[in-house]
């Protein structure tokens, strides 16, 4: 569809430093220093114990994580591969990624052995860096080895704090240092209440019956509430009861006053849309399928993917349809929602009320999909092989690399990728792709963003 709408992508989805994301706190040290084995301690059997898919490698790279209510993404630099030999200069390149893309570096070293060539490359790199630095001092099992970890204030990173990943020993005070280097978080999201009904936004351009499905499936047992205090008294919400629950839809007085003999009304109709995605969650665009789709169907369909609003496709009339109409609709169809393969569609009539009880399966689906959130560990371990087969193109010379990634938010699923580098639109396109044939999202858009740390 690109070559038709190309305004269809949205605005690219580039770097974007703006988004919030989890602080960001990552695990560097030489091999064998009991790296994992602290992060299985500190992430505890928040991800470590599920198995999601069988078969899928378990060597993953970033984690979500919590201590004392403070959530952080926890990033393993021991799976990160830098492709340069030696063991001092790999480590210290992980290092200086992680520092890089880290709010703080959590330093392990095994005190048991003190400190070596490696651990002062790690060293050196991280004061150039100027993060945060905590000093874990690890395997100090017992009384006995406290003097080891004191052994390491010769590393010149501050005061090494003792812990055992293997028993846990010391590790909360070493959590309080971390978490306190830590910058605020993101603002906890506020989740709507479980039982309010859902917010449906019945969008699409004028004459494709709107008024008619609304008043095929609400009838008149329609419950018309006003919405908040101090909206215009256009405003006005009804909750109907679809498939056993109840269902908000937003702004219906727009669509059922008599508006397209107005002068103007093309215009009224964006600026409905407008607002009415704003205030919903999902969007039902209804299309009239006795005409070929318009530019203006199509771009009300935009407006829903660049509001972020989970999408169903309902078309309508579909009672008038004969052989040859559906043979150009669905080449239409094809070359002008090609974009939006991934949005449930239903073949509806509100005139004769065919089809229209699947427009709830539709709703649940889609919503579902602009609700997930896909575990850190998990979005991980998939996007590690993702890139190990097909790794990013190289620009200018260099080869980005990714180095792990968050879903910085739901409602619609946001993911922001850490990298050394730009990704073409092709890659990232790529990765969506990808992620939507791994983790679904049916019916959602989803949003990919960069951060950059070159
Ligand atoms: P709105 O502007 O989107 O609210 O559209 P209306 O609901 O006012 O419908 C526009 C016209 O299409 C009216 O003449 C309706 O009777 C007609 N219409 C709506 N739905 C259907 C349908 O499923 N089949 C047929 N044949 N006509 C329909």
């Amino acid at each position: 569809m690109s070559e038709h709408n190309p305004d269809l992508d949205g605005p690219p989805d580039g770097p974007d430093e703006d988004v919030e994301v989890k602080p960001v706190v990552a695990v560097v040290g030489r091999p064998n220093v009991g790296k994992s084995s602290l992060v299985n301690r500190i992430i505890g059997r928040r991800e470590a114990v599920v198995e999601d898919v069988p078969g899928v490698t378990r060597d993953r790279v970033a984690y979500d994580a919590a201590w004392q209510s403070r959530e952080f993404t926890l990033v393993d630099t021991g799976g990160w591969e830098t492709g340069v030999s030696g063991l001092a200069e790999m480590v210290a390149h992980q290092a200086e990624y992680a520092a890089r893309a880290a709010d703080a570096v959590l330093f392990v070293v095994d005190a048991t052995v003190g400190s070596t060539e490696a651990d002062e490359a790690v060293a050196r790199v991280l004061r150039r860096a100027g993060k945060p630095v905590v000093l874990a001092a690890n395997k100090v099992d017992g009384e006995l080895q406290e003097p080891d970890a004191l052994a390491l204030w010769n590393l010149g990173m501050g005061e090494p704090f003792p812990v055992s990943a293997l028993h846990g020993r010391g590790t909360g005070d070493m959590l309080d240092a971390v978490t306190g280097a830590l910058p605020e978080g993101p603002p906890e999201r506020e989740e709507e209440p479980e039982d309010a009904p859902r917010r449906i936004a019945l969008v699409g351009r004028p004459n494709v019956g709107k008024s008619s499905l609304l008043n095929r499936i609400a009838g008149e047992d329609r419950v018309v509430v006003d919405a908040k205090a101090g909206t215009t008294r256009d405003s006005v919400d009804e909750v109907v009861e679809l498939g056993g629950r109840p269902w908000t839809f937003v702004d219906t007085a727009g669509i059922r006053r008599r508006f397209r003999a107005l002068q103007g009304a093309d215009y009224y109709a964006t600026v409905r849309t407008t607002t009415a995605l704003e205030r919903s969650e999902v969007a039902v665009v209804l299309m009239d399928v006795s005409e070929p789709l318009a530019e203006q169907d199509i771009r009300v369909v935009e407006q829903v993917v660049e509001a972020g609003r989970a999408l169903v496709l309902a078309f309508n009339k579909w009672d008038t349809l004969d052989e040859e109409r559906r043979y150009y609709l669905e080449k239409e169809i094809d070359r002008q929602l090609s974009r939006v393969s991934w949005a449930p569609r239903v073949n509806i009539s509100a005139r004769t009320g065919r089809h229209t009880e699947r427009l709830v399966p539709a709703l649940e689906t889609s919503l579902a999909g602009w609700d997930t959130r896909i575990p850190t560990g998990r979005l991980n371990s998939w996007l590690k092989e993702l890139v190990a087969a097909t790794p990013p193109p190289v620009r200018g010379g260099k080869q980005p690399k990714i180095l792990f990634a968050t879903q910085a938010g739901a409602r619609p699923p946001h993911f922001v990728l850490f990298t050394t580098g730009f990704l073409e639109d092709n890659y990232r396109r790529f990765i969506e792709r990808r992620l939507r044939e791994e983790f679904g999202f049916d019916g959602s858009p989803i949003k990919l963003t960069m951060r950059i740390r070159e």
